[in-house]
């Protein structure tokens, strides 16, 4: 285990840092420089590290008994930020994806665009293949939807995000988006993951809605093995026997995950909650918690949407949504730039 202290720890913070690493009766040694602190032991796979790392002023802590190699935050690792020019990912400012759950018609598409884009939104989320849980719903437009976005793209200068279903559509993708989505359903397809890691395009994997932490970064592993180290998590709820909502937000999984990995990570309220009166709460808890971004499900007339309408949010909402998130994330030292 390698325990790595911020530089503004006290003697006294390292003090009682030591003490619990001596308590393992396991052999360390102590490294020190003007800067940090980083304090190393023997291996040992028993250890319980979240001891360690809830310490105060520890900063983090590497353990040779994680198997995810790549995600993992490592000493020298910088954050991952995603550059996708004028628009990044990570870093201290947040991003807000906005846009509806699928592609309907141009009307609908340029609608919803060009009011989320004239309240600061950069990159627009909109479906065009759907993983549909009911094979009677809306399936999505499918290539019509894609070239409906290329040309939304070119008019507006707009970055995309969207789904993939299938790795033998990836040559229309590369052409049109700019972020490659995952869906919750395919965050176990291994074929389709090994595909996306072996291009050089941004991917943003949403969590399974029965996944563990380890599951998740296992799959964001595969990406990054490829070769293609842009991946952005996300975290869009979980199944639990709780049923006021579609699903219960797992917010605790984001200072986890920061814990562990140099991924940025967002959070999608809109599939977590099911419900648009509880997009705007679950946002702000989101900023809160130190999610990297939101992904949002907007709607010009959320009541005739075909996939997802209990949740869309209306163009008002989405608008107080901006306000209140510029806010909490200046409280928690965030930039919101719109
Ligand atoms: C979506 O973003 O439209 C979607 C289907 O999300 P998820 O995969 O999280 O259910
Ligand atoms: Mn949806």
């Amino acid at each position: 285990m390698i325990i790595v202290i911020k530089s503004e720890a006290s003697n006294q913070e390292i003090e009682n840092i030591l003490t619990q690493v001596q308590r393992t009766g396991l052999e360390f040694s102590v490294l020190k420089n003007s800067e940090k602190t980083i304090i190393l032991t023997q291996p040992n796979y028993d250890i319980n590290v979240d001891l360690f790392k809830s310490l105060p002023k520890v900063e983090y802590v590497v353990t040779l008994n994680e198997d995810y190699k790549l995600v993992y935050k490592n000493i020298n690792a910088l954050e991952t930020v995603i550059d996708l020019g004028d628009v990044k990912i990570g870093g201290n400012e947040l991003i807000v994806i906005a846009g509806p759950c699928s592609v309907e018609s141009e009307e609908q598409l340029e609608k919803v665009s060009l009011a989320v884009m004239k309240l600061g939104v950069k990159i627009l989320r909109a479906g065009a293949f759907k993983f549909r849980t009911s094979p009677y719903s809306f399936q999505g437009l499918g290539k019509h939807a894609l070239d409906m976005l290329e040309e939304l793209k070119l008019k507006t200068g707009l970055k995309i995000i969207t789904e993939i279903l299938d790795y033998h559509d990836l040559k229309y993708f590369e052409k049109v988006v700019d972020i490659i989505q995952i869906g919750a359903r395919n965050m176990h397809n291994v074929n389709l993951l090994k595909a996306v890691g072996e291009i050089n395009k941004p991917v943003l994997l949403k969590r399974s809605f029965a996944a563990t932490l380890r599951e998740f970064l296992f799959s964001a592993e595969y990406i990054l093995m490829g070769g293609n180290k842009n991946v952005i998590l996300c975290e869009r709820g979980i199944r639990t026997f709780s049923d006021y909502t579609r699903n219960t937000l797992d917010l605790s999984i984001i200072p986890a995950i920061k814990q562990r990995s140099h991924l940025p990570i967002i959070v999608d309220p809109s599939h977590a909650t099911g419900k648009r009166d509880y997009i705007i709460p679950m946002s702000l808890a989101a900023i809160a918690s130190g999610a990297d971004g939101l992904i949002i499900e907007v709607h010009h007339q959320p009541e005739l949407a075909y996939s997802d309408a209990d949740q869309a949010i209306r163009l008002e909402q989405f608008e107080e949504l901006m306000k209140q998130a510029k806010k909490v994330a200046e409280a928690v030292g965030r930039k919101l730039t719109f």
